[in-house]
């Protein structure tokens, strides 16, 4: 495993869509790895491919309750509604207030290519669509009211 480098805003990679993956070999596993090598050594929460500059629909979700490693993600229920302070690893030193769906239904590909489907609540919810929201270029500060600097807190 390696620790890839995390590009940060405005890098435009940020902004593109990603591709579905469509081949589960060797080099996406060296991918997740390196993901979640590059999440535990930044502290977060969650980490899409575009956020180590990859244009993949691949992302990863890690908290103290799930580990999710997720190939071509859809929400395909959600329910409920939920705000809190939310930070991006590419978009450091800044947090603001995010309204999301309190519980969502993720079907996604694990790395092997097998069909997974998975309910979250609460915090894992909202990395979830925080992480999927990058796939498609979006960022949490495009849906925030309040975004302040961590060090005016
Ligand atoms: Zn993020």
């Amino acid at each position: 495993m390696a620790k890839r480098i995390i590009i940060t805003e405005p890098d435009e990679i940020l902004r593109k869509v990603s591709r579905e993956v469509t081949i589960f070999d060797t080099r996406l596993h060296t991918l997740l790895d390196d993901m979640k090598e590059t999440l535990l050594s930044a502290d977060g929460a969650g980490l899409a491919a575009p956020q180590v500059a990859v244009l993949k629909r691949v992302a990863i979700v890690m908290t103290d309750e799930i580990f999710l490693e997720m190939i071509n993600p859809k929400i395909i229920e959600q329910s409920g509604e939920q705000t809190g302070a939310e930070g991006c690893l590419s978009v450091p030193g800044k947090s603001a207030q995010v309204t999301r769906p309190d519980e969502v239904t993720v079907k996604f590909l694990d790395r092997y290519g097998k069909k997974c489907k998975k309910k979250v609540k609460g915090f894992e919810a909202r990395a979830v669509c925080h992480e999927l929201d990058h796939l498609d270029g979006i960022l949490y500060i495009d849906k925030c009211k309040n975004l302040v600097l961590d060090n005016d807190k």
